[in-house]
């Protein structure tokens, strides 16, 4: 899957089909053979180069392999095998795939948060009849109180940026945020709500300030059809929230138990 997560970022926002053809050197575009193509290993095995031209690859194709397949392992670790396992495992599929488009172009694909939420939203209920075997009727009340939460997760992002875009009189926030952070809280429901919020804001913030000098996060050379182009200074969010969302799928209870621990042992 982290595979195909590198071929979807590559060719969705090109508009391209990410079954047909192959996989191919961008170089020199001789097909890459099945020997060649194995996730993390080949990377590793060719020293990071197409085998024809020594053309180079981006070490992030093996990073994007293996880090995936870690957090696959980790989920599975922490909620078996589960339905529940594996709506984490697709939603935080489809939220790399947002992440590396929203790093190399500045775009988050609607259609892409739309799929994390339905996701989500069938995968909530499909785990709580087969996983937990509640009854149709409570698990559909369930999955409700998801959207309801996603929807009020929209509003507020998209409140707080069209109030910072007044007071900067600038554009704050991407068109594409609010609709990530909802489908995100469409498949983490209520608890995630606060959680995906705060995590994502203070790691996209330490992340500015590390990176701000050294050239900032995200592709700088981007320049988007009406002539956008990224400010200096300015953070591809949906980066962040992706990895707030991915967090949350997999530790969020134990840092909601931590904090709570935390307030009742200070009190
Ligand atoms: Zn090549």
């Amino acid at each position: 899957m982290g595979s195909f997560l590198n071929v979807v970022a590559f060719r969705v926002p090109l508009g391209r089909s990410v079954v047909s053809p192959g996989s191919a050197c961008p170089s020199c575009g001789k097909s890459i053979a099945w020997y060649d193509n194995i996730p993390v290993l080949s990377w590793f095995i060719l020293g990071g180069q197409c085998r024809h031209c020594k053309a180079p690859f981006s070490f992030r194709y093996a990073g994007v392999e293996a880090f995936f397949g870690v957090y696959t392992l980790a989920i599975v670790m922490r909620w078996d095998l589960t339905i529940h396992s594996l709506t984490c495992i697709l939603v935080g599929a489809i939220l790399v795939a947002i992440a590396l488009i929203d790093h190399d172009h500045w775009l988050i694909d609607d259609r892409m948060s739309a799929a994390v939420g339905v996701v989500g939203l069938v995968g909530h209920g499909a785990s709580l009849i087969i996983d937990t075997g509640l009854p149709i009727g409570p698990s559909l009340v369930s999955v409700a109180t998801h959207l309801a939460a996603g929807a009020i997760a929209f509003g507020l992002l998209f409140g707080m940026g069209y109030v910072m875009s007044k007071a900067l009189d600038k554009e704050a926030l991407g068109g594409g945020d609010a609709p990530l952070f909802a489908a995100i809280i469409c498949a983490t429901g209520w608890a995630g709500l606060l959680p995906v919020l705060m995590l994502a804001s203070v790691q996209g913030l330490i992340g500015w300030a590390l990176l701000s000098r050294s050239g900032g996060i995200g592709n700088r050379e981007v320049e988007h059809e009406d002539g956008w182009k990224p400010e200096e200074g300015a953070l591809p969010l949906g980066i962040f929230l992706a990895l707030a969302g991915l967090e949350v799928m997999l530790i969020g209870e134990s840092l909601t138990d931590a904090y709570l621990n935390a307030v009742r042992n200070l009190l």
